[in-house]
């Protein structure tokens, strides 16, 4: 199992699968840590090269063909590699990650099962962050005004909600409330579990969004984690991301 990486308070995004080795990434070599190496980014000049029936010559020649495929939005080979993640975050965040249509998703369901006991709570300094970057903002005002004392009164009373709905909630489920209608009540802090799968494409395209300054902070943190596996995974393509392309 790859690492977790932690964000927010309780959340996480792990690596599950990863491919785009095409024919020649998929070698017998080693790392220190006696991890195969392969490489995930073969298998985009290996789609490129299809159209002439011509295979991966190496990264010596081929890292401009990937530049050149990302720069003038030959977009398709990015489609052959990609990866699964795995992300436990707050509810209120999957509803902005489940926008992105062409994820697919499978989440853990409190139909089934209790979701874990484990809320979202910001800090005062996430609370007090003023809005910058958004365009949005002029709606967004708020932490400008707020002191550090209602910051801190907002976050004792948002713990009691938590601390009510959990009482409420198992003790519906003690008294045989169906799981599916026993939640009915749970806040949109509440953290939930999903694995999100994608091509490469696609999560750069996620990344351009989610990113960007104008996103939700919280959504972001989560970006950013999810930026930091794509940047190890498929490192040349992040180096024409970071440069500023979506391809
Ligand atoms: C900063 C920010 C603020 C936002 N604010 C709001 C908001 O206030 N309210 C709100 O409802 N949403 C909001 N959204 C969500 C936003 O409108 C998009 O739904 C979300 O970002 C997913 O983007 P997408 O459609 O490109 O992704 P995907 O659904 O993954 O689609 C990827 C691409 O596929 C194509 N595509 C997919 N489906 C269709 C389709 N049905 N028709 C045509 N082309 C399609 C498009 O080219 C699209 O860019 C916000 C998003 C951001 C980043």
């Amino acid at each position: 199992v790859s690492p977790h990486l932690t964000v927010l308070d309780h959340g996480y995004v792990r690596l599950v699968e990863v491919w785009g080795h095409g024919d020649a990434g998929e070698t017998d070599r080693e790392d220190a840590n006696g991890d195969l190496i392969v490489d995930h980014e073969c298998g985009i000049i290996e789609a490129a090269r299809q159209s002439t029936q011509a295979s991966f010559r190496g990264w010596d020649s081929d890292a401009k063909l990937l530049a050149y495929l990302y720069q003038h939005a030959h977009s398709t080979p990015f489609e052959f590699a990609g990866m699964v993640l795995e992300i436990q975050a707050p509810i209120f965040v999957f509803r902005e990650w489940h926008r992105h249509r062409t994820q697919s998703y499978s989440e853990m369901s409190a139909r089934y099962a209790p979701l874990p006991e484990l809320h979202y709570l910001p800090t005062v300094e996430r609370l007090m962050m003023p809005a910058s970057g958004n365009r949005q903002a002029g709606a967004l005002r708020g932490a400008d005004l707020l002191s550090v004392e209602a910051a801190q009164a907002f976050r004792s009373a948002l713990a009691g909600q938590y601390a009510t709905f959990q009482t409420a909630y198992e003790i519906a489920l003690a008294c045989g409330v169906p799981k599916e209608l026993a939640r009915l009540g749970m806040p949109v802090a509440r953290y939930s579990r999903m694995r999100a799968s994608a091509n490469l494409r696609n999560w750069l395209g996620f990344l351009t969004l989610r990113m960007d300054p104008a996103a939700q902070w919280e959504i972001r943190q989560f970006a950013e984690a999810v930026g930091s596996i794509v940047a190890e995974q498929f490192p040349r393509t992040w180096e024409l991301f970071r440069l500023g392309r979506t391809p």
